[in-house]
């Protein structure tokens, strides 16, 4: 299967999917990992304030995490930290489009709507429009996944709440996901933030607690269609 991960910011591909990526990339699943945005300027006051050398270093990471993790690709597109909605959302669409004639995806992954960041509310809305069922679509399945510091932290104020109905045992591949989060040196956290090692470990240990496994992450499922000439069941 051809799976694409889509990510707003470096980090989220592995807050939100780092162990189901390294253990589809590992049962044969071709992965790509698109991350639209740069993820640093916003803290600075204005973008201009921002190091360019530290952009293209969080860039270069996510290349290095993404081989980490068995993806065959990582693209990055550079759209400006928490000012995705500064553009028109056809803009990011077509940024979304584009990647997608690409890479022609049978599965993806991409961030829940009802995420406080804004960045991740504007993907989730491209996403959707990007990958909308035409008749030559042949998209499966779309999934949302939550991204620890972000899903939580909007406390079911932005409709829809995160309600996971589709769970990845990542008990084999949970240590890779900490270890890919800790690559990420400028995005990690100390415990008790939802970014730490100790909770990304928690959050799995509750999930795997609710489907009966050691870890597992959680996805919601937005729509799966079975086409013509695939299995149902
Ligand atoms: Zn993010």
């Amino acid at each position: 299967m051809k799976v694409l991960v889509i990510a707003a910011h470096p980090d989220d591909e592995v807050l939100g999917c780092g162990g189901t990526i390294k253990r589809l990339a590992q049962e044969g699943h071709a992965i790509t990992i698109a991350i639209l945005g740069e993820g640093i300027t916003s803290r600075h006051r204005t973008r201009n304030e921002a190091d360019g050398n530290l952009v293209s270093q969080l860039e270069q990471c996510s290349h290095r995490v993404g081989k980490f993790l068995d993806a065959r690709r990582v693209l990055t597109r550079g759209i400006p930290d928490n000012r995705f909605d500064s553009l028109p959302l056809l803009e990011v669409v077509k940024i979304v489009e584009e990647i997608i004639e690409e890479i022609n995806p049978e599965v993806i992954f991409t961030h829940h709507g009802g995420d406080l960041n804004i960045d991740h509310m504007v993907v989730h809305r491209a996403v959707l429009t990007a990958s909308r069922c035409l008749p030559d679509q042949i998209i499966q399945s779309v999934y949302t996944f939550e991204v620890p510091s972000s899903t939580e932290w909007a406390f079911q104020q932005f409709a829809p709440v995160f309600s996971p109905n589709f769970f990845i045992d990542i008990t084999e591949t949970m240590e890779d996901k900490v270890r890919a989060m800790s690559m990420y040196e400028s995005e990690e956290r100390a415990f008790p933030h939802p970014r730490s090692p100790q909770s990304l470990e928690a959050i799995a240990k509750r999930w795997g607690s609710v489907v009966g496994c050691n870890r597992a992450e959680a996805f919601q499922m937005v729509r799966r269609v079975c086409h013509i000439r695939e299995k149902c069941l």
